[in-house]
């Protein structure tokens, strides 16, 4: 997997999602070759509204060790649907804005 810190965020009308576009061009965390697109893969992130948005994200190909790796803004938390800021927010008890349902957030703070 790939974070991503310089990124532009775009709506795409037609694909009905936003495209992360990074600003870096990306390496293979397993051998450092630079990676190119593959294909990309739909996900939602939820805000602190509760507002669910959907993202384009890249899989990105490696030419070295020929694996697959998904591109991730860093907003949104590997495996988890709401934003990083929330998920902190909520564990560390900076925010109590959290939309997330009691039970997610019991989740969270057992997986800590
Ligand atoms: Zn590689």
């Amino acid at each position: 997997m790939i974070i991503a810190t310089r990124y532009t965020v775009d709506y795409d009308e037609t694909k009905d999602a936003y495209k992360i576009r990074n600003m870096e061009m990306p390496s293979c965390p397993d051998c450092g070759m630079l990676l190119s697109g593959y294909d990309t893969r739909r996900r939602h992130a939820i805000d602190e509204m509760g507002i669910v948005r959907w993202y384009l994200l890249r899989r990105l190909h490696c030419p070295g060790c020929q694996k697959l790796h998904l591109e991730l803004p860093d907003f949104m938390q590997p495996k988890k649907h709401y934003e990083a800021k929330l998920i902190k927010g909520a564990l560390d008890g900076s925010s109590d804005t959290c939309p997330a349902d009691d039970s997610t957030i019991r989740r969270w703070k057992l997986e800590k």
